[in-house]
C-alpha cells in the first residue's frame, strides 16, 4: 500500500540575528535531507536529544514551517504544489497535540466552545447537533458531559491534555502529531494519555507521529522508530528490531541509557556514554553529524556523509562502520 505521507529530502533552515546588535545573520540546519514514509495506520516515534529537529521535522512536514527544500507528498498529493486555499480542506486531517495544553486552549472559552469550535468551522455542525457531538467527543476522550461547562483553569493536566485531544478529534484528523505530549503529565496520568492514544487510534484509524524522549514510552507505543542526530535521521526500524538490535552508534548509546525491566540483563546492561555535547546545529560538523562523539569515528566519518542504507529487513542506518566495525546480526 501507499505510504499516508512520503516525506522526501525535506529541510528546514531558519535565519537567526547574531551579534549584539544583531548585525550577523547565520543559519540553523534545523532538519537536512530527510526521507520518510509514514504507513497508514502505524505509531511512527521520532526520538533524539532536544534540539535535534523532532519538532521541526513535526511542523514542517504539517506545513506549519515552509520547508527549505524537499517536498512532503500526503496521500499522493505534493503539499507545496497547493495554495493555502487548497490546503485549508486537508490541513484538518492533520492535527497536532502538543506538550503544554494551556497553550493551545484559550482560557476565556469553555471546553464545550473549544471543542465546538472546530465541528462548525470544519465539519458544518449545526447549533443543534452540535452539544450531542461535543458531549460524544468528550466522551471518547473519557470526560463525562458536565465537563463541557467547565474553563481549563478548572482542570487537572491530564483532562487538559484530553480536552486538547478532544478538540483535535473535531477536526476529523487521519494524522495526528505528538509533539511531546505526554512529557509533562505526571508518570501516573502519562500511562492514562498512552492508553487514551491507542484506543482513539484504533477507533477513528488515526496514523501517529510520534515524538517524545523518554525511551521507555517509545518501546510501549511504537510501530516503528526513527532516531534523529542534529536535524538528521541516524536510523530508522520496527521498534522490536531498533531495540534488539540498534546499529548506528548513537542509536546504541541512547538505549544504554534505558534501564532493562528484566533485572538479569539489567546487572549486565553495559551503559556507553557520550562525551561531549550536542554540537550547535549553526554549524555542525562535517560528514558524519556524529564524528564529534562517536567512539568509532574515523577520517571517512568526518569527510563523507554516511548514505541511508538498509541493512536489515526494513531497518535502515546512516553509518560508514555498519557491516564492519558494527556487525550486522542475522545479514
Ligand atoms: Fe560514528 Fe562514523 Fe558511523 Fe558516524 S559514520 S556514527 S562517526 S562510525
Ligand atoms: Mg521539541
Amino acid at each position: 500500500a501507499p505510504p499516508l505521507l512520503r516525506i522526501e529530502g525535506l529541510s528546514k533552515h531558519f535565519f537567526v540575528k547574531l551579534g549584539a546588535f544583531g548585525q550577523k545573520s547565520a543559519e540553523v540546519h534545523a532538519l537536512d535531507d530527510f526521507t520518510l514514509d509514514i504507513r497508514r495506520g502505524e505509531t511512527l516515534s521520532l526520538v533524539g536529544e532536544s534540539g535535534c529537529g523532532k519538532s521541526t521535522a513535526g511542523f514542517t512536514i504539517l506545513q506549519l514551517y515552509k520547508p527549505s527544500r524537499g517536498r512532503v507528498v500526503y496521500e499522493g498529493v505534493d503539499l507545496a504544489t497547493l495554495d493555502e486555499k487548497a490546503l485549508r480542506p486537508l490541513r484538518r486531517k492533520l492535527q497536532v497535540v502538543f506538550q503544554d495544553p494551556y497553550s493551545t486552549l484559550n482560557p476565556r472559552m469553555t471546553v464545550g466552545e473549544a471543542v465546538g469550535e472546530p465541528l462548525l468551522y470544519h465539519q458544518r455542525a449545526t447549533r443543534v447537533e452540535l452539544s450531542s457531538k461535543v458531549e460524544q467527543l468528550l466522551g471518547d476522550v473519557g470526560l463525562s458531559p458536565r465537563f463541557a461547562m467547565r474553563y481549563p483553569h478548572e482542570l487537572s493536566g491530564g483532562q487538559r491534555q484530553r480536552v486538547v485531544i478532544a478538540r483535535a478529534l473535531a477536526c476529523g484528523p487521519e494524522f495526528l502529531v505528538c509533539d511531546e505530549a505526554i512529557s509533562a503529565l505526571d508518570v501516573s496520568v502519562q500511562a492514562q494519555i498512552i492508553n487514551l492514544f491507542q484506543d482513539l487510534q484504533e477507533r477513528y484509524g488515526l496514523t501517529y507521529l510520534f515524538i517524545a524522549h523518554d525511551l521507555a514510552v517509545v518501546r510501549h507505543i511504537s510501530t516503528r522508530v526513527a532516531v534523529m542526530y542534529l536535524g538528521r535521521p541516524a536510523e530508522l526500524a520496527p521498534k522490536r528490531s531498533l531495540f534488539s538490535t540498534p546499529l548506528h552508534p548513537y542509536t546504541q548509546a541512547l538505549l544504554s541509557a534505558v534501564p532493562e525491566p528484566d533485572p538479569a540483563r539489567e546487572r549486565t546492561r553495559r551503559r556507553m556514554v557520550l562525551k561531549g555535547d550536542v554540537p550547535s546545529p549553526l554549524d555542525p560538523p562535517s560528514g558524519c553529524r556524529f564524528h564529534t562523539r562517536c567512539p568509532l569515528a574515523i577520517d571517512i566519518c568526518r569527510a563523507e556523509v554516511p548514505a541511508w542504507r538498509e541493512v536489515l529487513p526494513d531497518h535502515a542506518v546512516a553509518c560508514h562502520r555498519v557491516g564492519e566495525a558494527i556487525p550486522v546480526p542475522g545479514a
